[in-house]
């Protein structure tokens, strides 16, 4: 099959979330699996020689290679793409969005007829990318080129929409009979993802809870009746993960590498973590790790309600992350009072990160919803034990067997299940069979790329 992926950030080139790892990833396991597929990503400032190898391949276009032989392009326009943020700055999300995803969206389909190259499928990500789909079928439906190309969208997270005021809508360049509730109109604004949820012939989500979750009321942020209109064309893959990079076999930035048939070890990074943070170096006690942005939705609202409970339990936690001030500031004051039981880290820090998934013993993640989540897979990896909110991808990764689950949303019910967990990890024994249980999961790529091979192949008979 030949497949065009279009993104708005792919690794290694630029990452701002998890959109990036899917878009840099799911493309390699492909071609390994014999497609033939290509990415069309926007030329943005960080996208440099020497740091890249990219060659030219007309006057606004150049590319690279990933993989074997993924030829990525890059759409280049200096006055919409070179500058330092991919969304935005400190002042908030750039103000000609519309017009940056726009050209991407267009340029990319341009580009097509001019290397030749017909997909069978594009893979569109996300409202950047999701303006392709109604074009299809509107402004190139008519052209023979495009006319039998089919599409999938992939919603990473349905919070983020591509809003934009009414009087934008002739930017698209569409009819505005298309601008009406059954099309892209959301409550008198232009919704571009909604554009794309009409138009695509597959929709996707990043794993099967969150698919189904996004068609209500309380997960769809205004959507789910576009979504259950179209329900038969639903459906979630779960990510996979990179275990080149997520493997304490062989992971470089841990102190000591461990194995699930050998994981002596893990206590040694325990100890090594311990001693970054200033904690007391103490085997017995549980060291409970967060590394996570400092949301809301990741579950800071009711973690903060309780953290002082928490933190009154024989155990110890490392926090990394950044995010809303709000919780920079009132994890700040927690760590003054409380100084031998809390380690707090407002950074990103990918060393931290992998030291953290190694060192912990338990991997808290209570995200009032988690689209899909990579933290609770890679410390499973790590023999880490996840404690989560059953919610979205974490539902879908993390039950009794590997992990702990709390299923409604309230302070008093994570403290509980932490309680729960802190006497679970007294018991050695049971202890350690849960950790091989956990580093036996396995959530690589391939299986989700051969899903996603199958909802081509459903596009493709549309
Ligand atoms: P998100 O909703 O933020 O995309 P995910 O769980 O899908 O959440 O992925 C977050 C990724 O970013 C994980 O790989 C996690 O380890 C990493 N990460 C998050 N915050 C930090 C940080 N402060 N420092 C280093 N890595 C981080």
């Amino acid at each position: 099959m030949k497949i065009l992926l279009c993104a708005s950030e792919v690794v290694p080139f630029v990452k701002t979330g998890g959109l990036a790892d899917v878009a840099g990833a799911l493309p390699l396991v492909l071609e390994g699996l014999g497609e033939e597929i290509i990415i069309a990503l926007p030329r943005y400032k960080a996208i440099q020689e020497p740091k890249f190898k990219i060659q030219r391949l007309s006057a606004d276009i150049s590319f690279s290679l990933i993989g074997r032989k993924v030829k990525v392009y890059f759409i280049e326009n200096d006055q919409y793409f070179n500058r330092d943020g991919l969304y935005g700055d400190k002042n908030g999300d750039y103000q000609d969005n519309l017009d940056r995803f726009t050209y991407y969206a267009r340029r990319s389909l341009d580009l097509l007829k001019e290397i030749n190259f017909k997909p069978d499928i594009i893979h569109v990500h996300d409202w950047q990318a999701a303006l392709i789909p109604v074009y299809l079928k509107t402004l190139y439906r008519n052209d023979k080129f495009y006319k039998d190309i089919r599409t999938v969208l992939t919603i990473h997270n349905i919070g983020y929409q591509g809003l934009f005021p009414q009087d934008e809508f002739p930017k698209l360049g569409l009819d505005w009979s298309l601008f009406n509730m059954e099309n892209l109109e959301f409550y008198n604004q232009v919704n571009i993802l909604k554009g794309g949820m009409v138009f695509a012939d597959i929709v996707n989500t990043v794993s099967t809870t969150y698919s189904k979750e996004i068609q209500t009321q309380e997960f769809g942020f205004g959507l789910e009746g576009i979504l259950s209109k179209r329900k038969s064309d639903v459906f979630g893959v779960l990510n996979g993960l990179d275990y080149t990079i997520w493997n304490p076999e062989t992971d470089k930035l841990i102190a000591k590498n461990y194995s699930a048939a050998n994981p002596k070890a893990k206590s040694l990074d325990k100890e090594d973590l311990q001693k970054i943070c200033g904690l007391p170096i103490k085997k017995e006690i549980p060291l409970f790790g967060i590394v996570s942005r400092l949301a809301e939705q990741k579950g800071f609202d009711i973690l903060a309600e309780g953290i002082e409970r928490i933190c009154k339990m024989d155990l110890q936690l490392v926090i990394l992350g950044t995010g809303d001030l709000k919780y920079h500031l009132i994890l700040g004051d927690i760590v003054k009072k409380f100084p031998q039981v809390i380690s707090l880290h407002l950074k990103f820090d990918d060393t931290l990160a992998h030291k953290i998934y190694a060192g912990s013993d338990i991997f808290l993640m209570p995200s009032k919803y988690e689209p899909c989540g990579l933290g609770q897979m890679i410390s499973l990896r790590y023999g880490t034990i996840p404690l989560v909110f059953k919610t979205g991808g974490l539902a879908d990764t993390v039950d009794e067997g590997n992990g702990f689950v709390f299923d409604q949303y309230n302070q008093e019910e994570l403290i509980k299940t932490v309680k729960k967990a802190s006497r679970a990890f007294k018991n050695a024994n049971k202890w350690s069979k849960l950790i091989q249980k956990a580093m036996g999961c396995n959530f690589s790529w391939e299986t989700s790329a051969r899903k996603y091979i199958q909802l081509y192949e459903k596009a493709k008979s549309k």
